[in-house]
């Protein structure tokens, strides 16, 4: 069995060794005689498995006490609406459009209240975060919504919107855990698992807790953030197994060395592909410099047929998922947490045989 570099953007490739060990672990769960996913949820043995997941996550984003982790199904995009539904009491808020998902939090929000796109890059195809204007920001609003790194596109925020005290919501589904950052300069996060905590299954809320209670009435139970809280987000059956690979997961972080040590992998990773493309004839990056993204890579050789087959050839020497979004074309390289420096030096090494071969 050979295992493949992946740098899909999500469900995306999660670190061996937590594999190992939940594969270790698949038939019987310590001394407790069955798998975890057989196990029940209201069992001993799985809330102490939840409480570390939990507790991981605070101690790695040095979470405040004054926020609260939940842990929600329906991936980030249940949030789109959970959030308006929950935060919109005044029934407004302010939206950056910086790309396809941040644009869908736009829309799914204007269903519940007014949806104020204070700026868009839509017209370059969301090539850059936009110029933001803070006289077109709503001081009434009930938040202002952002996406931290742009899956799709390829950008990320390098400087947080000066709110005034709006509190500031943001999609971290491909940024969580990724560098290091201040909880307290964010009302709420939300972060889908598949990107880089875990499988697909889950979505990690963490909210500030003047922030929850008071929902609209038609709020659905499952989405309704106090009562998720109440129940120790186990408001129904939670994605069991999920949650316990989110854990391994996070022990695999904390082991090497926290979200600091990631921050410095992600950093070196980035800037070993990002100086090849700059130097590269045949490649060239998507985004503008300055908002580039350390998670998701977008290039283009803009050429159809030779993109097709760098793709095709990519993979046959064990570099998948290199194909960009369907929205967007061109290539796209996203190397998480989980994607060691030795799988980019091997793209590289690649890119530059490709380039060779194909002047
Ligand atoms: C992947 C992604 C989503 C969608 O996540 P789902 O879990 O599939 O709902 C939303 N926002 C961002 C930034 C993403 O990367």
């Amino acid at each position: 069995m050979k295992r493949v570099y992946n740098f899909s953007a999500g469900p995306s490739a999660l670190p061996e060794e937590a594999l190992k060990i939940a594969a270790d672990e698949m038939l019987c769960y310590q001394d407790t005689g069955m798998s975890v996913m057989e196990m029940s949820h209201r069992s001993a043995a799985y809330q102490a498995i939840i409480d570390a997941a939990e507790a991981n996550i605070r101690e790695l984003m040095n979470v405040p006490d004054n926020y609260n982790i939940l842990f929600m199904q329906g991936g980030a995009t249940a949030q789109f609406d959970a959030v308006p539904l929950n935060l919109m009491k005044k029934g407004k808020a302010d939206f950056v459009d910086s790309g396809t998902w941040a644009a869908k939090a736009a829309k799914l929000a204007k269903k519940y209240g007014t949806a104020n796109v204070v700026a868009s890059s839509k017209d370059t195809v969301w090539d850059r975060i936009p110029e933001l204007d803070p006289s077109k920001f709503d001081p009434e609003a009930d938040y202002f919504h952002i996406t931290m790194n742009n899956t799709v596109a390829g950008t990320r925020f390098y400087e947080l919107p000066d709110t005034k005290g709006v509190p500031l919501v943001s999609d971290m589904s491909s940024y969580i855990l990724s560098e290091v950052f201040d909880v307290n300069d964010f009302g709420l996060i939300y972060a889908g698992a598949q990107k880089n905590m875990g499988p697909a299954g889950v979505a990690v809320v963490i909210i500030r807790d003047d922030l929850m209670g008071d929902c609209m009435d038609i709020t659905p139970e499952l989405y309704n953030y106090k009562i998720n809280y109440e129940k120790g987000s186990m408001l129904n059956t939670p994605p069991t197994y999920t949650i316990y690979m989110l854990k391994l997961v996070t022990d695999w972080v904390k082991r090497q060395g926290g979200v600091k040590e990631m921050q410095r992998r992600n950093e070196e990773k980035a800037a070993l592909l990002y100086d090849y493309l700059d130097n590269s004839k045949l490649f060239k990056g998507r985004v503008v410099k300055k908002d580039r993204s350390l998670m998701n890579v977008t290039f283009v050789i803009g050429d159809d047929e030779k993109e097709k087959k760098f793709i095709a050839e990519a993979k046959a020497a064990g570099l998948e998922n290199l194909k960009g979004h369907r929205s967007m074309g061109g290539m796209r390289a996203s190397i998480y947490n989980a994607m060691p420096l030795e799988g980019v030096k091997a793209l590289v090494e690649f890119m530059e045989k490709f380039e060779k071969e194909n002047k």
